[in-house]
């Protein structure tokens, strides 16, 4: 019988590794909702109605019905692809200018339902894992499996980091530590669909357990 998935958790956790493989390994679907929320956060850069100094919510709000996100899967990668208006965005959404607008965008309301509608309608039949930050929370409350991923600043910023210098950005390990530190502040502390961990959610802290160990871990969950 399949299930829904819900992984949620801290940035850079590598819950999109896990959450992939995972689904991987069930057949089932993977949503990165992360993706999306970048998706956004990329369209209102393009837009000029976010940059380092300025923020007219309004105007995003004013355009969100312009916005169309899809995910299509690429069968060379195995996974799928974010698409903003037609448009693969997949590489523009993954640098730190995006990564450091995104949690002000995630922090809209209007751009929180919009987004949350879709995953439901996406993830409405079972065999689905859907990570973010509100999955298990918000999107589905009634998820079979909440997992719960999290792991010191410090680990998550050398991880984001290594990933960056490989795909040879430009950036400093206390540049991407600053960006960690200050979404996981806004993440928990905006008013709308704080990160909290849901009650039946099973935490696991992998700053100590490599990827194996921690898909093992996840595997035993669903087949109990
Ligand atoms: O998972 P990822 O780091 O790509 O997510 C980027 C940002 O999008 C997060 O820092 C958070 O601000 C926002 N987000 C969210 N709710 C989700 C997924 C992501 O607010 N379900």
């Amino acid at each position: 019988n399949k299930i829904t998935i819900a992984i949620d958790g801290f940035s850079s956790t590598g819950k999109s590794t896990l959450a992939k493989q995972l689904a991987q390994q069930l057949g089932y679907i993977y949503v990165d909702t992360g993706a999306m929320y970048r998706a956004v956060a990329f369209f209102a850069m393009q837009n000029q109605y976010i940059s380092i100094d300025s923020f007219n919510k309004v105007e995003l709000v004013n355009h969100l019905k312009n916005i169309s996100l899809e995910f299509k899967f690429n069968n060379e990668l195995g996974f799928a692809e974010m698409y903003l208006n037609g448009q693969n965005v997949e590489k523009e959404i993954r640098t730190i200018e995006v990564s450091a607008y995104v949690s002000k965008v995630a922090e809209v309301s209007e751009v929180r339902s919009k987004l949350v509608e879709q995953q439901q309608e996406m993830g409405k039949n079972k065999g689905i894992v859907m990570d973010g930050r509100d999955i298990g929370t918000v999107v589905f409350p009634d998820a079979e499996l909440k997992i719960f991923m999290t792991a010191s600043a410090a680990t998550r910023a050398q991880r984001r980091f290594d990933e960056l210098v490989q795909k040879g950005d430009a950036v400093t390990y206390e540049e991407v530590l600053k960006n960690v530190e200050e979404r996981d502040y806004i993440d928990t502390h905006r008013k709308d669909s704080p990160l909290v961990m849901a009650e039946d959610a099973v935490e696991i802290d992998n700053s100590h357990l490599s990827r194996e160990e921690q898909f093992q871990v996840v595997l035993d969950l669903v087949n109990a």
